[in-house]
């Protein structure tokens, strides 16, 4: 039997990021005036993401997804072909109409804990050095997608094999990040 794919990316194990990796170029898919979008710093919190919203390569089970702050995001070539996939989610993704590819998710509701940040996916860039995938979040929401419940306990040792530990949300620190964030805008934390 064949490993179970979760990634074109890190199916063949995951690369580490490079140390004073500052940025690079993510490119779409299509062959003729591609969008470009250029980022101006590292990545962080880069993981495989099981959600069904964020855009993933054909046949892959997983997207791999990382943030960025929102003032080092530029869309350098071809912004008129960017549309927000879903505007009433949380996430605002700007696809390209021709390929389909996911250039960049923006939060744009300043309430949020992760407003200030944008969501990209770092395997659309032509450079090497982008931090490397952490974990895996929202591992069973890959069932809502059309993955066998059968195979998920196959799903989760491959993870853990590649060092991806699998949670059914985000990880701890980000839960933990999240929820304070919320604790603060409550005032049940105060400071
Ligand atoms: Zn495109
Ligand atoms: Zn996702």
């Amino acid at each position: 039997m064949a490993a179970v794919s979760i990634h074109p990316s890190v199916d063949n194990g995951v690369k580490p990021g490079a140390k004073d990796f500052a940025g690079g170029t993510l490119v779409c898919k299509c062959t003729s005036n591609p969008v470009e979008v250029t980022i101006k710093s590292q990545s962080a919190h880069n993981h495989a993401c099981g959600c069904s919203k964020c855009w993933k390569p054909k046949g892959a089970l997983f997207s791999v997804v990382a943030v960025v702050g929102r003032d080092k995001v530029s869309v350098t070539k071809g912004a008129e072909k960017l549309a927000v996939v879903d505007g009433a989610a949380t996430i605002q993704r700007h696809a390209c109409r021709g390929c389909g590819v996911h250039m960049y998710g923006r939060v744009e509701n300043t309430r949020h804990p992760f407003y200030g940040l944008d969501f990209i996916h770092t395997e659309l860039s032509p450079q090497a050095g982008w931090s490397a995938p952490e974990f895996a979040a929202f591992v069973s929401s890959i069932i809502e997608a059309g993955a066998d419940p059968a195979n998920m306990g196959a799903v989760r040792a491959r993870l853990k094999a590649l060092g991806l530990e699998p949670y059914d949300c985000l990880s701890p620190p980000l839960m933990d990040f999240i929820a304070t964030h919320l604790a603060r805008a409550s005032g049940v934390l105060k400071g």
